[in-house]
């Protein structure tokens, strides 16, 4: 699937403080690092301690922002985000940062998770209130809005009642604040950059491309405010349950990005050596579907004793097939992605490493694929396990029914990929790669058991 991800739903966010520095243009690059989270629109905010201004369109980052549109952001805060949808459809009004007036004055919002109690905090806003998009985000700006006292109250209120996953950057004309859910679904790293500077992104690649000093993961439940004076921070709800989406390690993030240290590259690298201790098969090589199983891949070969070689070169401008949502643009997306290295492929017995199994509309493809390059057998490894249970915290992956693994057995699953053997890391093997406790991170979609989903959700989308 690091191949042609039909496991989608991340968002990237950005938020710069940085006196003296042009705060547009580092968003701007801080997201160019991000631009894997979301490809279907962009935009970034950015105040000179006086006024707001905001861009965003559809899109990807480079065909949206040029010199002149981003000199007209100057200032020295900015909060930039790269979206893909999974509430509200994928139209511009929903396309972030989302701009809001309140009492206050201006802020810009811009947010990455899903909220699971959109409909109960959208009952708690004033009759009069008026939503312009149709994503949870604007609900929760609206809360906002809506609150009393300073800003930090009014975030502190939304912490208190907003359930599922946020890690969201947040301006106003002079100030920078980031939080981030109290299970710490989605990530969110601080920075420092420059004198006096600070960062806040998804991803700690977006602070290495700009030059800013990685310090920490922002903790679950955390609100950091960055004004003229200085850096405050203040716990919310401390003590809920630490929950990282697993996914972050397994696809998600980028492999050159770490969590609390540890390198999603080397977790990686960790999966595909114990899926080779758990799953030997007698092959000539190995090789990954690109580009995020590559250093599970790796692994795999090293742990194996076997060559890792390239089998499918991507066409990377493509881009990833969830730029359309819908189910037959990916489909067709997977045709036009990538082509086999014949001379790796041609008589050989091949290990192909891939992340994950979805709805398992792309893997037979890439099956077929090899085997018409000529490998006389394809044993397929998926370096996580099979993915059983819906996502209700910001994943595409909604219902029963479109995940394969849900509805099939492993046997089944490999009759239907076309595969001679299949094998995917087991839970331990998973859990044990990414270096962390297995009670710090959201297994939901693996083991059925979700960290602050109300229970009615899971007991609706049960298959019968
Ligand atoms: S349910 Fe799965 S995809 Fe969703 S947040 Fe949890 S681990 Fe991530």
């Amino acid at each position: 699937m690091g191949s042609v991800p039909n496991l989608l739903g991340m968002c990237g966010v950005a938020g710069i403080y940085a006196p003296g520095h042009d705060a547009a243009r580092l968003a701007f690059f801080a997201l160019y690092a991000l631009q894997h989270r979301g490809q279907e629109s962009a935009g970034i905010a950015a105040a000179d301690g006086g006024t707001l201004r905001s861009h965003k369109e559809m899109g990807l980052l480079g065909a949206i922002f040029d010199e002149e549109n981003l000199r007209e952001l100057n200032g020295y805060i900015s909060v930039g985000h790269t979206r893909y949808s999974t509430t509200g459809s994928s139209i511009v009004v929903n396309a972030q940062p989302l701009l809001e007036q309140s009492v206050l004055g201006d802020f810009a919002f811009a947010h990455n998770g899903n909220l699971t109690n959109t409909d109960e905090l959208r009952e708690t806003l004033s009759p009069g209130v008026t939503l312009q998009a149709t994503s949870d985000s604007e609900v929760m700006a609206k809360v906002i809005v809506e609150g009393s006292g300073s800003m930090m109250d009014r975030i502190t209120s939304l912490l208190e009642r907003a359930r599922g996953a946020y890690s969201i950057a947040l301006c106003t004309k002079d100030e920078l604040y980031a939080f981030r859910d109290p299970w710490g679904v989605r990530p969110l790293c601080l920075g420092t950059y420059g004198q006096g500077g600070y960062v806040v992104a998804s991803e700690s690649c977006a602070l290495a491309t700009i030059g800013a000093n990685y310090v920490r993961e922002l903790k679950p439940g955390e609100i950091i405010r960055v004004s003229k004076d200085g850096l405050e921070s203040v716990m919310v709800r401390p003590g809920e349950k630490t929950a990282l989406c697993m996914f972050e390690y397994i696809y998600f993030a980028r492999p050159d990005s770490n969590f609390s240290g540890e390198s999603v590259y080397m977790a990686r690298y960790r999966m595909g050596r114990e899926l080779a201790r758990e799953y030997p098969v007698e092959a000539d090589v190995v090789m990954a579907v690109p580009d995020s199983a590559i250093p599970g891949a790796i692994g795999y070969a090293a742990e194996a004793q076997l060559p890792y070689v390239e089998g499918l070169i991507k066409n990377r401008y493509i881009g990833r097939t969830f730029i359309s949502p819908e189910q037959d643009m990916r489909s067709r997306g997977v045709h036009l992605k990538f082509n086999p290295v014949v001379e790796n492929l041609n008589q050989q017995r091949v290990v192909v490493v891939d992340d994950s199994i979805v709805r398992g509309t792309t893997t037979p493809r890439i099956v077929q694929l090899l085997r018409e390059a000529g490998a006389s057998e394809v044993h397929v490894r998926i370096s996580s396990p099979p993915i059983m249970h819906p996502c209700y915290l910001g994943v595409d992956m909604a219902t029963y029914d479109e995940l394969i693994a849900a509805n099939h057995t492993v046997e089944e699953i490999r009759q239907r990929i076309g595969a001679d053997s299949l094998g995917y890391l087991s839970l331990d093997g998973l859990v044990a790669s990414t270096g962390r406790k297995r009670d710090e991170m959201c297994l939901g979609c693996l083991t059925g058991t979700y960290p602050n989903v109300p229970a009615w959700h899971a007991s609706r989308a049960a298959p019968v």
